[in-house]
């Protein structure tokens, strides 16, 4: 491709909403332009990229013995009533209505879509198991869509659906999966991890993300380096965090009242009472679809609200606002507690069952209750596991402590099990002729994000380093003074060359200074570089480099290609 013919326009400006690395380069590399919030046009450059992840998503999904198929982006509202979600979903569900005032959404996702689809065609155990998937486009309605590709609202995405008859087969092609995705983020030559993971509003029995770790991800992984235990914090089990004041129980002391002007926060009632924060207990009053309930965790840890969602089996869960937590606690915020705290439900952190002579907040503006002591001042019944695991924490499975980093959620494999098959009716007929729902999995990998995480992992101050199998082009040719006639027709003829051999290459004939060129190289990252310039060339060279290491070698013109291929490992 000849960049004067191609349509790629780099820029130096960054875009002020750009936060992260990969979307200010993907901005500057002309590879994405935004058109609203989250929706952004893939350009060619960009495209090209995205096109050579979708292959090999292809080839890998194809080889697993997955068959492709495609759904319809909009989707009629029925089939979401149908399985609950059409009330469930909240905004994130874009709903719109056709000219007849119809309802219909576009779509997030298409279990729905899918498991009508199945359930019209198949109807015995002979025709399973299968696995049916599509590269397609989506739609979620995000709150605050950010960081490009990496969160957007429109998005590409690969979803896959088995069907089978038992769990045995649902193992299988979820083993499959899993190891089809191995070989996907393998073969983009990417650094990922796959963690244990929550199921979230999509359900099901078990689940696994893929994550290519990098500093500016937006999940937070822990990972055991003596048994390669892994998982998001959102799931993280830990063995129950020592209580500190367990091993120095003290026999209960008189409940004191104790003013506390204007101290909100753990810390300022820590320094103010010259406690540690492992001595407080810290309340927080949470708003669900349920009503309110509270939860109890230690001073100096946060709650897992993931489980707290599912420890109240509720769907939508946020911090209380002011006037609901006055309302509850009869006080601002920071100075609710367990202590006559009536009609909201209360459940504690197993971490704070040993504490005695605790502080908590008074209900009451300007005041904390100290030397508080379970079943003396609160009676509680319901504990369980709310902390959000972190890094040195003890490791549930050995004696290692776990290690916390950041990773992108590229990948995500569920096992669903009945859930969407039983409220859609999706039944099988078995051998004695009984009527069972199909046992599904789900499977999803996102295309934009991960060539955004492939960006994140692969850059330096000066741009994209492109890992081979994502850039866009192979090789870059440059051809530095094209107004010379040399210069010209030996750019030409190892243009010609290269595409004779096959070598993805884009040529740099534009007549631009040569500052500019190396700028724009430097930028769009291609891994392999050659450089024609009257200078070299007087001494019959030219210049082959790569992009990673920026090794330059002279050679003679009639080498370079040989050169290339072998950079490129041909
Ligand atoms: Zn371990």
């Amino acid at each position: 491709m000849r960049w004067s013919r191609f349509y790629l326009y780099t820029t130096r400006e960054v875009p002020n909403d750009a936060e992260v690395i990969s979307h200010q380069l993907m901005v500057r590399a002309g590879l994405i332009k935004k058109v609203a919030a989250g929706i952004y046009t893939y350009l060619p450059f960009g495209w090209r990229s995205l096109q050579k992840l979708m292959a090999i998503v292809r080839r890998e999904m194809n080889a697993a013995g997955a068959v492709e198929l495609s759904m319809p982006a909009i989707q009629p509202a029925e089939l979401w009533v149908e399985s609950g979600r059409w009330q469930r979903y909240g905004k994130e569900l874009l709903r719109i209505k056709d000219r007849h005032e119809r309802d219909f959404v576009f779509g997030p996702t298409h279990e729905e879509v899918i498991t009508d689809t199945v359930r019209r065609d198949v109807k015995s155990y002979r025709q399973l198991p299968f696995n049916l998937y599509q590269i397609q486009t989506k739609f979620r309605d995000e709150i605050r869509p950010r960081f490009g590709l990496m969160r957007g609202r429109e998005f590409l995405m690969k979803d896959a659906y088995s069907f089978g008859a038992d769990a045995a087969s649902l193992d299988q092609d979820y083993e499959a999966m899993r190891a089809a995705y191995c070989r996907i983020f393998e073969a983009c030559q990417l650094d990922y991890t796959m963690v244990e993971a929550d199921t979230g509003t999509i359900g099901g029995s078990a689940s696994h993300e893929f994550m290519v770790v990098a500093d500016t991800g937006e999940s937070a992984v822990v990972r055991c380096p003596s048994c390669g235990y892994a998982a998001n914090v959102e799931k993280a089990e830990t063995r129950t965090v020592e209580a500190a004041a367990a091993t120095e129980a003290h026999p209960p002391q008189a409940l004191e009242e104790v003013a506390t002007p204007g101290k909100h926060t753990i810390e300022e009632v820590a320094r103010f009472l010259k406690v540690s924060p492992k001595r407080l207990v810290k309340t927080l009053i949470y708003e669900t679809e349920k009503g309110l309930v509270a939860a109890l965790i230690r001073g100096d840890r946060e709650i897992n609200e993931v489980k707290l969602l599912n420890h109240f089996d509720v769907e939508h869960l946020a911090l209380a606002s002011e006037e609901k937590v006055r309302a509850a606690t009869g006080a601002p915020v920071g100075f609710a507690g367990p202590v006559g705290l009536k009609d909201v439900p209360i459940v504690a952190d197993e971490s704070i069952r040993g504490l005695t002579n605790f502080v908590t907040g008074a209900n009451k503006g300007d005041a904390h209750y100290v030397n508080v002591n379970w079943g003396r001042d609160v009676d509680l019944a319901d504990w369980t596991d709310l902390v959000l695991v972190t890094g040195g924490d003890p490791c549930p499975r050995c004696d290692g402590t776990l290690e916390l980093f950041r990773g992108i959620e590229v990948g995500h494999i569920f096992k669903l099990g009945t859930k969407y098959s039983e409220k859609l009716g999706c039944n099988f007929t078995d051998e004695e002729g009984n009527d069972h729902p199909m046992i599904m999995g789900c499977y999803g990998l996102g295309i934009g994000r991960t060539v955004a995480a492939a960006i994140e992992q692969n850059h330096d101050k000066d741009g994209i380093v492109w890992p081979r199998p994502l850039a866009p082009f192979e090789v870059l040719l440059i051809a530095l003074n094209p107004e010379d006639a040399e210069v010209k027709r030996t750019a030409e003829e190892l243009y010609a060359q290269l595409q004779e051999k096959g070598v993805d290459v884009l040529f740099d004939d534009r007549d631009e200074r040569p500052g500019v060129k190396f700028k724009d190289a430097d930028l769009i990252g291609i891994p392999v570089r050659i450089t024609v310039g009257a200078k070299s060339l007087a001494d019959g060279k030219v210049e082959v480099s790569l992009r990673r290491d920026r090794e330059k070698r002279l050679v003679a013109p009639g080498e370079a290609v040989g050169k290339v291929m072998e950079s490129l490992g041909r």
